[in-house]
């Protein structure tokens, strides 16, 4: 069993699909173990895509990340990771198979609806940083059965 950290960005959030992605995410089986809309600054949107730092669209994406709310999740289910990697699909949305998030709702690399963690470094990573620390009131999360806590 595995937990992956998935976000509705901005451009999915102001075109109304937080609906329909977590729809796929609950038809394909996984357990959604919390969920937050989010601002996030700068910060953390550099934090988040840290790897791409010196990449040429470093700043457009976190422009992008930064222009609205998110929905940021917690995912789990066997595989999770590269489960989710395939609901939500290849990075550019031209390049996306038929039925996958990013094919049947995107159509830019740039504003492409959806991230999901790409390894479980990345993932714990990930859900350290949204999740961390002191929540708002009414965030909600999946009591733990065995009573692990969300990282
Ligand atoms: N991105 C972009 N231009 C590019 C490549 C990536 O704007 O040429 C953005 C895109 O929104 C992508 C994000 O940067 O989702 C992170 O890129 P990554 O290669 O990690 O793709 P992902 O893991 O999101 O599929």
């Amino acid at each position: 069993m595995e937990r992956t950290f998935v976000m509705v960005k901005p451009d999915g959030v102001k075109r109304g699909l937080i609906g329909s992605i977590v729809t796929r995410f609950e038809q394909k089986g996984f357990l959604l173990i919390a969920m937050k809309l989010m601002s996030i600054d700068r910060t953390l949107a550099e934090r988040h895509y840290g790897e791409h730092r010196e990449k040429p669209f470093f700043g457009e994406l976190v422009d992008f990340l930064t222009s609205g709310q998110v929905c940021a999740m917690v995912w789990e289910g066997p595989n999770a990771i590269a489960n989710a990697r395939g609901l939500i699909g290849s990075t550019n949305p031209a390049e996306a198979s038929p039925g996958t998030i990013r094919a049947d709702f995107a159509l830019d690399i740039s504003s492409n609806i959806v991230h999901g963690s790409d390894s479980l470094e990345s993932a714990q990573r990930e859900i350290g940083l949204f999740f961390d620390g002191a929540q708002p009131p009414g965030l909600l999360f999946r009591a733990a059965s065995d009573g692990a806590s969300i990282t």
